[in-house]
């Protein structure tokens, strides 16, 4: 198997870069085509694609992280976390939610509470991506009915 298809386990290496040029990540991934392991932008580009293929990808904010929303910006009162908990101005919290688990950053501490930003920090952006394949296989059978990509050890 020799090209991005669904269910394919794709190892890529790949560089983020906003629009303003900076660097926000780079690395290395192995997913599993096909099961949103990564953003629906990305993966769609990727289809098609053969082992040695480098592409530059852009993705909008609707097709990456989302676009930035007002309203998951809130002021929440002090007593909402532990006590004793120190919060600061860019500090990361994660709590239980109906919808799972969302995680909110500080944006301000004030007088009448704290106010938490629920928005992934990626949201609103254009994301650029340089993407390389470096090796596509098949995957199993449970990687198939799992979703995702089985390392050495699962
Ligand atoms: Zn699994």
């Amino acid at each position: 198997m020799s090209i991005v298809t669904k269910n394919t386990v794709v190892s890529i290496s790949y560089k983020l870069t906003n629009d303003a040029g900076e660097n926000i990540d780079s690395g290395d991934l192995d997913y599993l085509h096909g099961h949103h392991n990564i953003i629906p932008g990305l993966e769609n580009e990727l289809t098609g694609l053969t082992i040695g293929d480098s592409k530059v990808i852009r993705v909008s904010p609707a097709d990456g992280y989302g676009e930035y929303d007002e309203s998951l910006v809130q002021l929440v009162p002090r007593e909402a976390f532990p006590p004793g908990q120190k919060v600061e101005v860019g500090m990361h919290f994660q709590s239980r939610t109906e919808d799972g688990i969302m995680s909110f950053v500080v944006l301000e501490t004030r007088e009448d509470g704290i106010v938490l930003d629920g928005n992934h920090p990626l949201a609103g952006q254009h994301l650029n991506f340089a993407v390389a394949i470096k090796h596509i296989r098949e995957a199993s059978a449970e990687e198939i009915s799992h979703g995702h990509v089985h390392q050495q050890h699962h």
